[in-house]
């Protein structure tokens, strides 16, 4: 799969994601094995400083909007004392794409730049996640300002997935 954005490919940018997120793949296992869900989110300032880390959440504090991009965004925001991160300039980075609601979540942050991992399509291909509806949600964080890269490293990212679902994970959704 090739990596997509909402901008041109900038090199840099797109080298430093790549390093991020594989290290993000090359971690995961370690968070599944004490309970987290298969996501896992980091957000990085401008300088490469390491503001948060935090994987999913869901099952181990009963917690549906306990994604690793919500978690994560709590974090900061806590660390840096502000619900508005747009004046500290920061990058998300996220094993898989960000599912509908975290995609709210993220606008109202202001976080300025999205990378992720293994895009929506596979994670439900592969898991049975339900990620949700997200029509042109590039072009809309476009607008917004907000940067989008995606698709990154993401052969590793499918094996995290598979991994999940061989070793008899939960794949947790509502009921319907
Ligand atoms: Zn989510």
């Amino acid at each position: 799969m090739t990596v997509v954005a909402n901008e041109k490919i900038d090199d840099k940018k797109l080298q430093k994601a790549s390093e991020i997120i594989l290290e993000l793949q090359n971690e995961m296992p370690k968070y599944i094995s004490n309970g987290s869900g298969p996501f896992l989110a980091a957000i990085y300032d401008n300088q490469g400083n390491l503001i948060a880390k935090e994987a999913n959440s869901v099952v181990s504090q009963n917690c549906s909007h306990n994604h690793a991009e919500m978690n994560a965004i709590k974090a900061a925001e806590k660390k840096l004392n502000t619900y508005d991160l747009s004046a500290f300039n920061l990058s998300l980075y996220v094993t898989s794409e960000p599912c509908i609601m975290c995609l709210g979540g993220i606008m109202w942050s202001g976080i300025k730049a999205v990378y992720f991992g293994v895009p929506s399509k596979r994670v439900e291909e592969i898991t049975g996640f339900d990620e949700g509806f997200k029509p042109n949600w590039f072009e809309e964080f476009k607008k917004r300002g907000i940067t989008v890269y995606g698709n990154i490293a993401q052969d590793a990212g499918e094996k995290v997935l598979k991994d999940y679902v061989s070793g008899g994970y939960k794949v947790y959704k509502p009921e319907r």
